[in-house]
């Protein structure tokens, strides 16, 4: 319900609620006058007499008002309206001033320039008052490379190098040049269709010419023959009704285009015009001749006086053609000219991995000279102001297309459209303030920007799933794809492509479906799919159940060992390789594939194939149905019901797994197990077998622990497809090494590549090796000693005061974490580090992060800079997306070697994958060195927090022997960023180690880089 709304005579604002029981009685209240506002929104009366008004405030409970307010029967309008406003009392909107277009962020003026450096037939344009350095040029050539010549590209340019700032200033730099290369081919464009046009119409009239003259014939032959001659003459009849017709579908075409107002807007130069009423306002011309309308003349009709018929919206010409004579050659049809499309912008879709790497790109884009119309796609959990779900949000925006919707946000969402459309550049802070303003909603605002954006951010996995893609109407075709920090992009498009399902969720799914298909039709091709499915999935759960129980564990324990093939664990089952396609088959087919072994076993020739075809063709056939813009959705949401659609979702998002698993089983593994987030350990527990016995919580816990995985093992399956539909697909990160193997796994050459020097001179780096913890193997992380001696080890240094600032400690994992912390509380180790330094470290989640972060932060920034220890979990939020440039890391100790867990089932297969002949042939990595690859890349990306700038400097501490003193130091050290790895130093002892610490700062900081050290070059990256 909006402001004006509140103003509207009470009886007709509530008279019904959401309250289904509510009485309503009469009220004197609603009785005397309501002031309407003024045109411009203002309050013509700022401290009304007593009026509804005052009923209204909002201490008042809405419920209770709702109970004592009169007012007519209930009508639907008012009845949805109501709705909204009890939502709209539930956010206290009410007790907000009244506004009128009060703008919260100044409007876009148009930023100066400087001259900017020519750069592969563009010109590159730099915040006023810096000067690219050289791995920015080199990051930057190399990406406008790969988008003027359509090629992929991998470029790693380590962290700190302004990475970001170059990959925006180059990619906007290249969407401007083609932004007026566009303009001119769609001049030209319009030139030849409008010539097209004009001839078409020329045609038509000397059409209509000849008709009437040819009508005027007939007329003066019937009066020579003594018939009597009409008063206006068939002639002129013919000429007007043509015209007429002609006209109306003129109209009527045009009309429909401007609704679409598609890519007309490259016509137009006003940036700050919105698209929709350029394109109306220009070049409607063009519409004539479309395939979905065309005017054409119609065959020759004795008994007509006019000969031209309008088609409309007929796809195939030849069909609507009347079964007639043959055209009269006199008049045989005109045919619409073909006209031409023009061309639109091409649009720059920018990744990273979380929305706090977006917030700092979105920082590093309003430094930049340009301002690209954006949007920054996010998920309703983080936009939604109101906490509500994916669910809760349709249901209270189900009228979405109806009108007002029950969601006060949603209705005013336009509102921070306006806003952050008049303002151009913005960054995440202006837009939370412009929505608490309006009081509109941000998922909303940014799906409506979205649709004419030019540059839109997000994290990439929404680029490479397709679920997310269809859902949020991301459509890549022509785009151009820029990966941010894409060192995890290959673990991202692997889960794109991968899929876990409950029973739970198979179950309701199931069911759901098959309400709905009572009603609709299309529903019970989807309730097909997922019947059999939910069946086979329990029979399996079933036999593996009852085979486990047959064997011994041990027998199971020997398959499942860390060694050798990956095979099922106990109590459960698992498919690789083309059996993932017979399973799936199985499921959906089974009476064909029964057929086919039966055949075989008879001596035929026989196989799965049909009975994988047919299973193929049962999901395609859902995934239609299902599609998210199909008339299944269409039809359930027309009516503003939302039952079944949770269902349809999940069922569409099952489809594209079982799609790409059936087109590519060797690509995949298939596990049904009773306990999803255990499978592959020797010691979960078996299912119940069909969950039919035992108390029902117990029940219900297991069905939601048992289900359904297809595992995705190479990221090739969700990246080919994006690579096709795009221009080019750059990844950038400060660790892409090696690059043949990212390649190989991708599934697409990468034409252009490039590995970027570091910035920073040597003397601001301290690298140093330390065997102190001896090898810090899984083994050696759960040793008693463990926490006291990197306790003591810290405290080397703090103790002497050697390390300023902030210090950053990296260990493999949580438990460890909180085991190192519990320990140094009672030896007494953390009061002696607190003496010195702040101690926070990292939990799971991310809730407690921010107010750590900011502990740390006042720890460093406080009178007595004591600084603080951070100790955090490598591939954490704290490792891979926050920046601590300066005095927030002095100093970073990176703790052992973050292999990934050895017993995960997805490592082992994966493993296991990449040492098989095929990936061997296509270019992947062995499955030893894959693995090292993994550990080593969450390391470097560790390492990489600090020496963020040209003139930041720190020191680094590889804390585990095999780094030091330990036959495969060389090894690992070559593993470690090329940036830092020939500075690695080991000393003799611990005096050695701190003296020279100790010497490092003090040079430093007699002698600062840049002669200031904070600030300096741009951060990023
Ligand atoms: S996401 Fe927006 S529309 Fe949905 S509930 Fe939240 S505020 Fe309302």
């Amino acid at each position: 319900m909006g402001i004006t709304d509140f103003f509207r005579p009470v009886d007709a604002q509530f008279d019904g609620g959401e309250s289904e029981g509510a009485q309503i009685s009469p009220s004197p209240q609603t009785l005397e006058a309501v002031p309407v506002p003024d045109a411009s929104g203002s309050d013509p009366n700022p401290s009304p007499p007593r009026d509804a008004r005052e009923a209204w405030r909002p201490e008042r409970e809405a419920r209770e008002a709702f109970g004592t307010l009169g007012g007519a029967p209930p009508s639907d309008v008012s009845r949805r309206r109501a709705r909204g406003a009890a939502h709209d009392l539930q956010y206290d909107e009410w007790a907000q001033p009244k506004r009128g277009r009060n703008f919260v962020l100044r409007e876009f003026r148009e930023k100066t320039r400087g001259a900017g450096a020519p750069m592969a037939g563009c010109v590159v344009h730099f915040p006023a008052g810096l000067t690219p350095h050289v791995p920015q040029k080199i990051t930057m050539s190399r990406i406008l490379t790969a988008l003027t010549k359509s090629q992929n590209a991998l470029i790693e340019s380590p962290t700190g190098t302004g990475k970001s700032l170059a990959l925006l200033c180059s990619a906007l730099a290249w969407q401007e040049t083609k932004r007026a290369e566009v303009k001119v081919a769609n001049e030209r464009v319009a030139e030849r269709n409008a010539a097209k046009t004009l001839a078409f119409e020329e045609a038509c009239a000397r059409r209509r010419h000849a008709r009437a003259k040819e009508a005027n014939e007939k007329d003066s032959i019937g009066r020579s023959r003594g018939a009597p001659a009409s008063d206006d003459g068939a002639g002129a009849r013919a000429d007007a009704a043509l015209a007429r017709e002609l006209d109306e579908a003129l109209a009527e075409h045009n009309e429909k285009e401007k609704q679409k107002a598609f890519s007309l807007d490259t016509f137009s130069n006003d940036e700050n015009e919105p698209r929709g009423a350029r394109a109306r306002d220009e070049k409607v011309s063009f519409t004539l001749g479309r395939p979905d309308g065309l005017v054409v003349p119609k065959l020759a009709d004795p008994d007509d006086d006019v000969s031209v018929h309008v088609i409309k919206n007929e796809p195939h010409l030849s069909d609507s053609v009347p079964e007639r004579e043959p055209f009269a050659s006199e008049f045989a049809p005109i045919a619409p000219p073909a006209l031409e499309r023009p061309q639109s912008v091409p649009k720059i879709y920018l990744c990273s991995r979380t929305h706090s790497q977006l917030h700092q790109l979105m920082r590093e884009l309003k430094r930049t000279p340009y301002a690209p119309r954006y949007a920054v796609l996010g998920s309703r959990k983080q936009y939604c102001p109101i906490g509500k779900n994916d669910e809760e949000c349709a249901e209270l925006t189900k009228n979405k297309n109806r009108g007002e919707t029950a969601c006060g946000w949603y209705n005013k969402k336009d509102a921070v459209v306006e806003e952050l459309r008049r303002a151009r550049v913005w960054d995440m802070e202006d837009l939370a303030n412009v929505a608490k303003s309006h009081l509109g909603c941000q998922y909303y605002a940014m799906r409506a920007l979205h649709k004419n954006a030019e540059l839109i951010l997000c994290p990439y996995n929404y680029v490479f799933d397709e679920n997310i893609r269809a859902a949020l109407e991301i459509d890549l075709t022509g785009a151009a794809v820029i990966i941010d920090e894409g060192h995890n992009v290959e673990d991202v498009c692997r889960d794109g492509a991968s899929m876990e399902i409950s029973v739970t969720e198979l179950e309701d799914t199931a069911s759901q479906l098959g309400s709905v298909a009572k009603f609709l039709d299309d529903a019970d091709v989807a309730a097909r799919l997922m019947r059999p499915l939910k069946d086979w999935v329990n029979r399996s759960l079933a036999e593996s159940s009852s085979h486990a129980s047959k064997s011994s564990k041990s027998s199971f324990k020997r398959f499942n060992g860390f060694s050798g093939p990956v095979e099922a664990a106990h109590g459960e089952a698992l498919w690789k390789g083309d059996d993932v396609a017979t399973a799936i088959a199985r499921a959906l087919a089974p009476r064909t594939l029964a057929g086919s072994r039966e055949k075989k076993s008879g001596g035929a020739r026989g196989d799965a194939s049909a009975a994988v075809a047919l299973a193929r063709s049962i999901v395609a056939d859902a995934s239609r149905v299902t599609a998210f813009d199909g008339a299944l959705v269409r039809e359930i949401s027309q009516n503003g019901n939302t039952f079944g659609l949770n269902a349809i979702t999940t069922c569409h998002r099952v489809c594209a797994a079982l799609l790409a698993a059936l087109d590519a089983p060797a690509e995949f593994a298939a596990c049904v197990s009773a306990d999803l987030s255990r499978a592959g350990e020797t010691d979960q527990k078996t299912s119940s077998t069909s969950f039919g016995a035992g108390d029902r919580e117990k029940e219900k816990t297991e069905k939601n622990a048992a289900g359904l995985a297809l595992w995705c093992l190479r990221p090739a399956v969700s990246f080919r497809p994006v690579a096709a539909a795009a221009r080019c697909v750059v990844v950038t990160s400060g660790t892409l090494s090696p690059m043949g193997s990212l390649e190989g796994e991708l599934g697409v050459s990468f034409p252009v590549k490039v590995e970027a020097p570091h910035v920073v001179p040597s003397r601001q780096i301290h690298v140093e090796a330390s065997d102190v913890l001896g090898d810090f193997t899984a083994k050696a992380q759960d040793a008693d000693g463990t926490p006291r001696a990197l306790g003591q080890f810290l405290l080397r240094y703090l103790s002497r005061n050697v390390i300023p600032g902030g210090v950053l400690v990296f260990l493999p994992k949580y438990s460890l974490i909180r085991r190192v912390i519990e320990r140094w509380r009672d030896d007494g180790t953390l009061a002696a580090i607190e003496k010195h330094k702040t101690v926070v470290w990292e939990e799971p989640g991310a809730q407690t992060l921010t107010p750590t972060l900011e502990t740390f932060r006042r720890s460093i920034d406080s009178g007595d800079k004591k600084g603080g220890v951070f100790l955090a979990v490598y591939r954490g939020k704290v490792s891979e997306g926050l920046d601590f440039k300066d005095a927030n890391a002095r100093a970073v100790f990176c703790v052992g070697i973050p292999f990934p867990a050895v017993g995960d089932v997805k490592v082992r297969l994966k493993k296991e994958y990449n040492s098989s002949a095929y990936a061997r042939s296509e270019r992947m990595l062995p499955g030893g060195d894959w693995y090292a690859h993994q550990a080593f890349r969450a390391y470097n990306q560790a390492l990489g927090r600090c020496v963020r700038h040209l003139h930041d400097y720190a020191a680094i501490f590889l804390v585990d022997a095999r780094f030091a003193r330990h036959a495969d130091a060389d090894r690992n050290k070559s593993m470690v960023s090329k940036w830092m790895r020939h500075l690695v130093r080991v000393f003799a002892s611990p005096r050695e180690s701190v003296g020279t610490l100790e010497e490092f700062f003090r040079g430093l900081e007699a002698d600062p880089p840049g002669g200031g050290g904070a600030g300096g070059e741009p951060a990023g990256g």
